[in-house]
């Protein structure tokens, strides 16, 4: 029978192949397309020719591994990838998901990992801290991403709101409850409140003001309104650094309401919170210590792989309260220790060791490099700013943060002119954008999500908008002569 070790041989040849590979691709990801051609009974094909009745030899399967994901892949680490807040993942970071794979530790008790925990713990600290929380009121919880950080925190608010939600749900509540964010938030809120059992129709999608943020005249005249018609609000969700254009909403402004009509005030960091690293762009998030909780991505701006949210809260009690459970067969260590058991403070049980990774390239890196690495980033978008407006683009948000959301105003109500000129881009492999809607029409949104794109990739990047723009100008006239 063959060992699921594999051989000592076969393991040293199988490494070799593996690191070949990717510090191939890794050191010279520019080579590939961005994206691939999107043939989709081609990929099913790819993936599905290979029979598991039918095993291949170990060197045959990586290879068919490691050439589909190259191939049938958008390159998200690619210097011109400006898409969603995808980043290309930081060295030690990889390293780090390599060391957590290998040693697979269980986060669900804490004496089973107590060095992966505490590093967890210490990063929610060191984070809490940054973010303006007192040191004595740190609490939070790692999750899989900011869809599951935000999901805790619409749990918490809940729990907070209705200390009886823990034993008899929905059934003890009398009043309907309702929430509140901005209509550029995030849709996970929006799944967050599905998954809770509210639905759709307990969030207020607040509208925004021209500067995208959150309009605080209507948030208030609509919590007041909900009040007076017999509803409990219990939630307000701010955004820093919307997912579309970048928007910081109001936070102290938010503060002040919540305060007054008593709701939990939960910020969405996912993307925006890794400014608080950064001195310049600290200011902007003023008024993030003020908040109930926050969600922050590292697999955003902080470049670590895929997998690491940080939950962060201010009320010490509120994670136990809201997933606190009995289970006699787990071990019992933390009775006697001064810890808390992970699986008391998430919505996960068997959990991965999420910050070993983050806590690898904080070491090597260290905030200063941190620091620089999103002072460039933040560079290279105003440059793009800069090159778009020369370029006769009109950049249609105003975003501390580098995500542009450009448009060339000729053709604000032609709707194929956005969807026109990146097909062209996205199909010639050179570069990946998307297109976002602004106040209803549609914008070209690219940001410097990646720590290496360069001024000669946001140049290139320009000049292939120009082309496609003339293209298709040159079409129009084209059909006008006809
Ligand atoms: C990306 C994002 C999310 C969702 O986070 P995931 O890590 O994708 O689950 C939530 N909120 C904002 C503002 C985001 O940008």
């Amino acid at each position: 029978m063959q060992s699921f070790d594999l051989t000592p041989s076969e393991r040293q040849e199988l490494y070799k192949f593996t690191i070949d590979f990717l510090e191939k691709y890794y050191s010279d990801t520019k080579s590939n397309r961005v994206s691939p051609r999107l043939d989709i009974s081609e990929i099913v094909k790819e993936v599905r020719k290979v029979d598991f009745s039918a095993p291949l030899t170990s060197k045959e399967a990586l290879k068919h591994l490691v050439e589909g994901m190259k191939n049938y892949s958008v390159q998200t680490p690619h210097p011109k990838y400006f898409g969603l807040y995808n980043p290309r993942a930081n060295f030690p970071s990889i390293l780090g998901d390599l060391i957590t794979a290998v040693f697979n530790p269980q986060l669900a008790a804490w004496s089973h990992s107590p060095f992966a925990n505490e590093i967890e713990n210490y990063l929610i600290a060191e984070f809490g801290k940054k973010f303006g929380y007192s040191t004595e009121s740190i609490d939070g919880v790692f999750a899989s991403g900011g869809a599951e950080a935000n999901l805790t925190a619409v749990l918490c608010a809940v729990n907070y709101a209705f200390p009886q939600f823990a034993k008899s749900g929905w059934f003890g509540v009398r009043k309907r409850p309702v929430m509140y964010c901005s209509a550029e938030s995030h849709h996970s809120v929006h799944k967050a409140a599905k998954t809770v059992g509210l639905g759709y129709d307990a969030i207020r999608n607040i509208p925004v003001r021209k500067d995208l943020k959150m309009d605080l005249e209507i948030l208030k005249e609509t919590i007041q309104k909900d009040v007076h018609d017999g509803y409990q609000p219990f939630l307000v969700i701010g955004t820093a650094g919307t997912t579309g254009t970048g928007a910081i909403d109001d936070l102290p402004g938010i503060r002040k309401i919540a305060d007054d009509f008593g709701l939990w005030f939960h910020v969405d960091a996912a993307y925006g919170g890794a400014a608080v690293l950064h001195p310049d762009l600290k200011p902007y998030l003023n008024g993030i210590s003020l908040s109930d909780s926050i969600t922050f991505d590292a697999h955003k701006w902080l470049s670590v792989t895929m997998g690491t949210s940080l939950f962060i809260t201010r009320h010490k009690e509120i994670l136990s309260e809201t997933f606190r459970i009995t289970a006699e067969y787990m071990p019992k260590e933390a009775k006697d220790l001064e810890i808390v058991d992970p699986f008391t403070h998430s919505i996960q049980w068997s959990r991965r060791a999420y910050g070993i990774k983050l806590y690898l390239a904080l070491m090597i890196f260290g905030w200063e490099g941190y620091e620089k690495t999103i002072r460039h980033q933040t560079e290279i978008g105003e440059k793009l700013k800069g090159l778009l407006k020369n370029s006769g683009w009109t950049v249609m948000n105003s975003s501390p943060f580098p995500v542009v959301c450009f448009m060339d105003e000729n053709y604000l109500d032609n709707p194929d002119f956005t969807k026109t000129v990146i097909k062209n881009i996205i199909d010639s492999g050179k570069s990946w954008l998307s297109i976002y809607p602004v106040f209803g029409k549609p914008t070209f949104r690219a940001c410097i999500t990646n720590y290496n794109t360069s001024e000669e990739d946001i140049e290139a990047l320009v000049s292939e908008l120009n082309e496609g723009r003339e293209i298709l100008e040159s079409r129009i006239k084209n059909q006008g002569t006809k």
